[in-house]
């Protein structure tokens, strides 16, 4: 007989998932919460305009993860590099940071300090080999103090709302790339020649970004669900997992409400890519103190996304991320990722602004907020508050996992609890709290796949 998973949330996670479970001739059925697919990956579209819940383009290292998206895309995808800038001082500074850019952007003596500093920390931490306690002491080791003051500490504070010294080690660990000594003494000099060499000054990345031409980010969640169907795979949306009921070291059957009826629904394997702390909440009978308490003590930073519609055929320069120093940190312009996504004389603007859920910024006055989103970008020069012709506020409850300072105890507590459920598997970015782009959950999703598969 057929074997049958029981998927909970339908973000890449568990679209993915599914798919290849099918692929392997597992029966799926998935069940989401809300009534989109996608998840924090999602496009919501606003009287026919499209919009990502935050920039999303999909990269991997790994050629048959990156096969893996134009096996779902077909041919409706784009590939490019990713340029990205920062603007400090009024300057437009790559990142990754290159040594050049950051003799070129700040002060002789500011370009002095920065550089020995760098320098001296990267001889340093190659002959006194140190535990860094903190995401502070891990920037400063490698990047020296000069350079983390200027570019990490503010920004840090900003995005987490909480001081580097608060997050763990792991935390830059997972988030920074690092200047390495080559780069530093090499690349220095090529990019030197390419600063005056190029007409725009972006530094090129290793890494090529795909994004679908049509649908947004979504399309590639819509895709999988169609490619889902298709094999005969189920979804059910605005569909929550209620609880999920445990008996004997397995799962027996998870509840499901929908529509405000609960159905009792069974499976032979179960997996969950909903928050790691949503879940032990939900399981039947109640689980431990201690692991309901390690629960409570995680926490998820949430998203405000700004949209705009703007009657503009293009508002910058052909560029992928724009950071700045202002209120809100980012804006990504889409119509750069796909020039098909709005039509001429149109397009779009996303900037993102992180929160607590429910707090004050999480529940301020949208029209206040956006004020201040379109001060910021109109004092860049980008537009005029005659361009504006919509503007809306996606929201996304969990967003970023914060990796405190001892949160990882807190998720091998949860993790312990959980695996005892031998036909119980958790995976994705919220599932396991880490800091796993849409690749990573593709991965991650094929291992449970082959193990499913195996069993
Ligand atoms: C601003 C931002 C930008 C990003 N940019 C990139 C990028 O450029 N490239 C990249 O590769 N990655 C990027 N990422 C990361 C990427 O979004 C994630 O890796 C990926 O979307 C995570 O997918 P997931 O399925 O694991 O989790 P989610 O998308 O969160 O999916 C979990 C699903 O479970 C559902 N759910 C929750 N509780 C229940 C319940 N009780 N019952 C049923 N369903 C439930 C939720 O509604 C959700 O749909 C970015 C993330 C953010 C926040």
């Amino acid at each position: 007989m057929k074997k049958k998973a029981i998927i909970f949330g339908a973000g890449v996670s568990g679209l993915s998932i599914g798919y290849n479970l099918l692929k392997n001739n597992v029966d799926v059925e998935i069940y989401e919460e809300t009534g989109t697919l996608g998840g924090i990956a999602r496009s919501e579209s606003r009287n026919g305009y499209l919009f990502d819940s935050g920039p999303h383009g999909f990269h991997s290292r790994d050629p048959k993860i990156v096969d893996f998206f134009k096996e779902i895309m077909g041919d409706n995808y784009t590939g490019f590099e990713k340029y990205t800038e920062i603007k400090y001082k009024g300057q437009y500074v790559t990142f990754p940071l290159k040594p050049m850019n950051i003799l070129l952007t700040l002060s002789i003596g500011e370009s002095f300090r920065c550089i020995s500093s760098l320098i001296y920390s990267k001889i340093k931490s190659r002959i006194i080999k140190s535990e860094d306690k903190n995401a502070e002491e891990w920037l400063i080791s490698r990047y020296g103090e000069p350079l983390y003051r200027v570019f990490f500490l503010g920004y840090t504070a900003k995005i987490w709302g909480i001081k580097p010294k608060e997050l763990s080690a792991k935390f830059a660990q997972h988030r920074i790339p690092v200047i390495s000594f080559t780069d530093l003494i090499l690349r220095g000099t090529l990019g030197f020649k390419k600063w005056f060499g190029r007409q725009h000054k972006y530094a090129e990345t290793a890494v090529t970004l795909y994004y679908p031409k049509h649908g947004g980010i979504g399309a590639f969640s819509e895709e999988m669900a169609r490619k889902i169907k298709k094999m005969g795979g189920k979804i059910n949306l605005n569909s929550r997992v209620a609880s999920v009921n445990v008996k004997d070291g397995k799962v027996g059957s998870v509840d499901v409400l929908s529509s405000g009826k609960t159905s009792n629904v069974k499976g032979d394997f179960y997996i969950s890519t909903i928050p790691i702390i949503v879940l032990p909440r939900i399981v039947r009978p109640i689980l431990g103190k201690d692991v309901l308490e390690a629960a409570s003590k995680i926490k998820f930073r949430s998203l405000l996304v700004f949209c705009l519609l703007i009657k503009k055929d293009q508002v910058f320069k052909p560029l992928h991320y724009y950071y700045y120093d202002k209120y809100f940190g980012r804006l990504t312009e889409l119509k750069n990722w796909s020039r098909e996504l709005y039509p001429k004389g149109i397009t779009g603007l996303i900037t993102e602004k992180t929160c607590d859920f429910n707090d004050e910024l999480w529940n301020a006055d949208e029209n206040e907020l956006f004020r201040k989103v379109i001060d910021d970008i109109k004092s860049e020069g980008f537009i005029e508050d005659k361009d504006i012709l919509d503007k809306f506020v996606i929201r996304k409850k969990f967003a970023y996992p914060v990796y405190l300072i001892g949160f990882e105890e807190n998720v091998e507590k949860i993790e312990n609890a959980l695996g005892k459920f031998k036909n119980l598997f958790m995976s994705g970015r919220q599932a396991r709290f880490r800091y796993m782009d849409m690749d990573n959950c593709v991965e991650e999703g094929l291992e449970v796949v082959n193990e499913i598969v195996r069993r």
